[in-house]
């Protein structure tokens, strides 16, 4: 089952868009406080409005926020991509307002666990009692859950979802979405290998316009000796780096930031990070950013609308 009328609810006025916003730009658990205060504090969530459809990968806490800005906006339609279930990317579903009114309707994309429980099982096992006192059914919204096999390509309408597995504890997998020559590859929680990059990583960030990449860590906490942070499944800005370059990535987001790290810190990291890969934007909570400048997107419909002619 997929959600009708999709004609209905797409955004006329984005139809010619491919805009990402962040929601939630923090890893492991939300961290608000005057420390946090420019970056935020919510888990991750990010949206995609992409030719006038709306995408959003994770449910974190950041997925509160952006469902109380969608209440003006109703009936909404949403595709959302979960990356995994660790509790910073799901914990803000349970709190999506849009979920509980009648009317919307949103599909529901993540791959199988290694335990075997699909997407639904555990969203819905996160609202169960004693840990949670309203349960999944009171949601009233049409839910659409989709269990997604790797390298499954999904379409929606012209737009291409891609997913590879990514390494990390609890397997999380990471997306690349292609849409009028323009891509963005969201690549969190995931840690890099020694001596190699991963080619996973390397092929859904290859070329991307934007990839928002897990640098939870710098290479100095990472490489700690005395609290190395070897094996806890997140990389660092400097690894981000090195996949920006050799993917041949555009605009590169840190992403992901750990909660010890405050506002002055990330500030000091984004300092180092644009001064070996100057396309660097650090994530923070209300940040947009427009893969169509408004003559590129000039120039991509007049080369899209050609293409048609020509077939
Ligand atoms: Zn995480
Ligand atoms: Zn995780």
């Amino acid at each position: 089952m997929e959600c009708q009328n999709q004609t209905k609810r797409t955004m006329p006025s984005m139809q010619n868009l491919f805009t990402i916003q962040f929601w939630g730009v923090r890893g492991s658990i939300a961290c608000p406080g005057p420390e946090t205060v420019r970056y935020g504090g919510n888990t991750p969530c990010v949206e995609m409005r992409v030719g006038g459809k709306r995408l959003i990968f994770d449910g974190g806490t950041g997925l509160r926020v952006l469902g109380q800005s969608l209440l003006s906006q109703m009936p909404i339609e949403a595709d959302m991509f979960f990356t995994h279930s660790h509790w910073d990317h799901i914990q803000g579903f349970p709190f999506f307002v849009p979920a509980f009114v009648q009317g919307n309707c949103f599909n529901i994309y993540g791959a199988i666990a290694p335990n075997g429980a699909t997407i639904e099982q555990r969203l819905t096992d996160q609202m169960l009692h004693p840990n949670f006192p309203v349960p999944i059914r009171a949601m009233q919204a049409d839910l659409h859950f989709h269990d997604l096999e790797i390298r499954d390509k999904v379409e929606i309408g012209d737009i291409r979802i891609e997913n590879l597995p990514l390494f990390h504890p609890g397997e999380s997998v990471g997306y690349r979405i292609t849409w009028n020559g323009c891509c963005a590859a969201y690549i969190t929680d995931t840690e890099h290998f020694e001596n190699t990059l991963d080619e996973n990583v390397l092929e859904l960030a290859r070329n991307a316009d934007v990839m928002i990449y897990d640098a939870t860590y710098t290479n100095d906490e990472y490489y700690s000796p005395v609290s190395s942070k070897v094996g806890w499944g997140h990389s660092t800005w400097q690894e981000a780096v090195k996949v920006a370059q050799a993917a041949n990535v555009k605009k590169l987001v840190i992403f992901h930031h750990d909660p010890l790290h405050n506002d002055d810190f990330l500030d000091h990291v984004w300092e180092q990070a644009t001064k070996v890969f100057p396309g660097t934007i650090m994530a923070r909570e209300g940040l947009s950013i427009d893969l169509l400048e408004p003559h590129e997107l000039k120039k991509n419909c007049v080369a899209s609308q050609e293409e048609i002619v020509k077939v």
